[in-house]
């Protein structure tokens, strides 16, 4: 079954036509700076890449081109014989309401935009690209899968706020947790390397966004985001959890808006702020080597964070039996994984640092043999867990 994979970001489109059973990519590329001049449109497939400037002015120009390139059959004269069997999209937010992955219908739609005030700039451009998709390709069927849904199963004790009960049901205000997809995915490699024997999982996302979740007997327990991405962890421009009086006590004594201090918090803060000058964790480690100290302290909040909610989960679920890394630095850098886990010896933690500064594909166990815990980089895995839930509900 081939599946088509899109996930929409708020002036993104990025795609990934997949072959589920052999996990092939057929065909992949993005529409950037949509609405923004500009725009980009790149493709590959069949072995040819190209890449077009033209105006991109909203998401459904994006999917037109897409849909347009994958089905016309043809790269350059050559026949690509691609079909596309169903397409799956990437959801940010399915509130309290999306527990599972589902076949869209009219109702769905409905559901994803009414969801759409929590995650305005990413819900409408999806909900308007599955919109296109329907109406271009009427017999092929979209499935949707949620970011949040993973997170269904967080205990109240874990997800209520500590505020005002009518306040938090006017608002929706809870904690909903995000990168559910991939920890999702996470969880199943992990079964499958494991033959169902990691009953304690921890999984850390550590990209520019950064998340982690505590996951027992296969159900999500507890994670680091909240109700917005922007808790938890430091993260390349997110300040994570600080004191929610910060916030106040910034909008009353500057004169700064709201806004403006929510950009602040998103796009300003983390990594680039402490260092003052990247939020790319390879150009920090590089500039902590070199002896940049904001960098090397930059690098360290980020690393002591993750590890004191690794902490925080061992707690939560009495323990972890099994410690994963995973997107963009969790999965590429043996500095992030060893910073993380030092000081964790004794809790049986031990990486193994031969393995640790090997590079795959595929997962790989970075366990020290006298390790009591397995630990495991597996590289994201969104996009195929999007093509594997569209077989499994349409089978
Ligand atoms: P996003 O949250 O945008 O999806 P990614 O998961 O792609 O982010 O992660 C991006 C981060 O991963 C960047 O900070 C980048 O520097 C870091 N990264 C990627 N490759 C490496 C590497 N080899 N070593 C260290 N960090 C890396």
């Amino acid at each position: 079954m081939n599946v088509l994979v899109v996930n929409a970001g708020s002036s993104s489109l990025k795609y990934q036509l997949i072959t589920v059973e052999t996990r092939e990519i057929l065909a992949k590329g993005a529409c950037e700076r949509i609405g923004l001049g500009e725009s980009t449109f790149s493709n590959s497939m069949n072995g040819q890449k190209m890449e077009l400037t033209l105006p991109i002015p909203n998401h459904r120009t994006a999917i037109s081109l897409v849909l347009g390139i994958l089905l016309k059959n043809e790269t350059d004269g050559k026949p690509s014989n691609i079909t596309i069997d169903a397409i799956g999209h990437r959801i940010v937010h399915g509130g309290s309401y999306f527990k599972d992955s589902c076949i869209v219908d009219d109702e769905v739609v409905r559901k994803i935009e009414e969801i759409a005030p929590l995650a305005p700039l990413h819900n409408y451009a999806a909900a308007s690209v599955i919109e296109s998709c329907r109406e271009v390709l009427p017999s092929i069927p979209n499935i949707v899968s949620f970011d949040t849904s993973f997170h269904a199963t967080i205990p109240e004790v874990a997800w209520r706020y500590a505020l005002p009960r009518d306040l938090c049901e006017q608002l929706k205000l809870r904690k909903y947790g995000f990168h559910g997809i991939n920890h999702r995915y996470v969880n199943m490699t992990v079964n499958e390397l494991t033959g169902g024997k990691a009953h304690k999982i921890v999984s850390c996302h550590l990209g520019n966004g950064s998340s982690i979740t505590s996951i027992k007997d296969g159900i999500a327990v507890d994670t680091t985001m909240g109700f917005t991405p922007l808790d938890g962890l430091v993260m390349g421009t997110r300040c994570g959890s600080i004191d929610p009086a910060t916030v106040t006590y910034i909008i009353e004594n500057t004169n700064l808006t709201a806004h403006e201090v929510d950009t602040i918090m998103n796009k300003k803060s983390g990594l680039l702020a402490v260092s003052g000058f990247t939020n790319d964790i390879r150009d920090l480690i590089e500039s902590t080597e070199a002896g940049h100290p904001q960098a090397k302290l930059a690098l360290d909040m980020f690393c002591y964070s993750a590890k004191k909610y690794l902490g925080a989960m061992w707690a939560v679920m009495g323990g972890i039996d099994t410690v994963v890394f995973t997107a963009g630095a969790g999965q590429n850098s043996p500095y992030i994984r060893t910073k993380t886990l030092e000081g964790m010896e004794h809790l049986g933690f031990v990486i193994d640092e031969e393995k640790n500064q090997e590079r795959h594909d595929e997962p790989w166990s970075i366990a020290a043999p006298e390790a009591t815990v397995n630990i495991f980089v597996i590289p994201a895995g969104e996009e195929f867990m999007i093509a594997y839930d569209v077989k499994r509900l349409l089978s």
